[in-house]
């Protein structure tokens, strides 16, 4: 049993973004408000529908005997296969630790398996609403495969499983995937994995199935941002601090952005806000893609003209907006 330290922010009703509506006169969030403009209405509504359909197979009872388990490593690399199978692109496990779990939650197992899903990086040239869509999709198949990945350790494996996904978190997601050895925690506080950056999104699987823990993946990222910081001068809400202010939790540096500020530009505005994720060059930095780099360039030579710390903006306007950045 892992009782959960970490604070959880709940994208809809965390106390911080109710004040900060309160103080404006707002009734609701406008990033979630249903009359906004270029709202992908239909494409939340299918997500809501699907993640409810998933629901009663998110955990339930062992289905069979336990199977004998004398090698943890051949398990784990069994798994690894399996989830891959089942759509994810990248796995990795750990142990839990109660800085993985939410604050008020507990988790009874003792095992997480990570498992990531990339977002199309092309997706970034459609606008804001491409981005979300690509969003709502990938959260999707998340949790397919992570309900898909528990049932069949209950029902195929006989050890307790449980899925864990946008939505139904009781796990605190970057010390998580870390510890899963999948990438380090950059300073705009997403974590970046060596192929995909920051562009994903995970979901997990907690297990008492005997496994063999990952390491972590360390390859520069945190020196690197040290010099680079890309994604603190183009955060339309300056809410990425210029300074190395951080702390240390089990021995991993975090560096924390300012919540309140980044809510103004990623919750305040009607747009979806990914901009901190797009321009951080480690979409091809370390994978080398030229597809990727390509795009990247295409995507910052837009962000010049239109100013760096513009907000996301939505196709419709990009002549009018890239337009008034090259006035200015
Ligand atoms: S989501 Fe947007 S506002 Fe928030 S830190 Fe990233 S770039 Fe800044
Ligand atoms: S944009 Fe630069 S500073 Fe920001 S997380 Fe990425 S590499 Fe680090």
């Amino acid at each position: 049993m892992t009782k959960g330290t970490s604070k959880y922010r709940s994208p809809t009703d965390d106390p911080l973004l109710m004040e900060m509506l309160a103080a404006r006169g707002l009734d609701e969030v406008p990033l979630y408000s249903r009359s906004r403009r270029n709202l992908p209405e239909k494409a939340w509504r299918d997500a809501f529908e699907r993640w409810d359909a998933l629901a009663p197979d998110r955990d339930g009872p062992v289905g069979v005997p336990p199977v004998p388990v004398p090698d943890p490593g051949g398990m784990s690399a069994a798994i690894k296969r399996k989830a891959r199978e089942l759509g994810a692109d990248d796995v990795g496990i750990t142990e839990l630790t109660p800085v993985m779990v939410n604050a008020g939650e507990e988790v009874p197992h003792r095992y997480a398996i990570s498992l990531l899903v990339q977002e199309r990086y092309t997706e970034v040239l459609g606008g804001a609403l491409a981005v979300e869509m690509e969003t709502i999709d990938v959260y999707i198949r998340c949790a397919e495969i992570s309900t898909a990945l528990g049932k069949h350790i209950r029902d195929e494996l006989g050890y307790p499983a449980m899925a864990d996904h946008n939505g139904t978190h009781a796990l605190q997601a970057i010390p998580t995937m870390v510890a899963s050895g999948l990438g380090e925690m950059g300073k705009h506080g997403s974590m970046i994995h060596r192929e995909f950056g920051a562009g994903f999104r995970p979901a997990f699987v907690t297990t008492d199935l005997p496994l063999s823990p990952d390491t972590p993946d360390l390859f520069g990222v945190q020196d690197y941002c040290m010099h680079c910081r890309l994604c603190e001068n183009n955060c339309p809400a300056e809410a990425i601090p210029p300074s190395d202010e951080h702390v240390v939790t089990e021995g991993y540096k975090r560096w924390l952005t300012d919540v309140e500020k980044c809510y103004t530009a990623s919750r305040l505005r009607d747009e979806y806000c990914h901009i901190c994720v797009d321009v951080c060059p480690y979409v091809h930095k370390e994978n080398g893609d030229p597809e990727k780099r390509l795009l990247y360039k295409l995507f910052m030579s837009k962000r010049r003209q239109a100013g760096w710390r513009t907000p996301q903006w939505f196709i419709e306007d990009e002549e009018e907006i890239l337009a008034a950045g090259r006035r200015r």
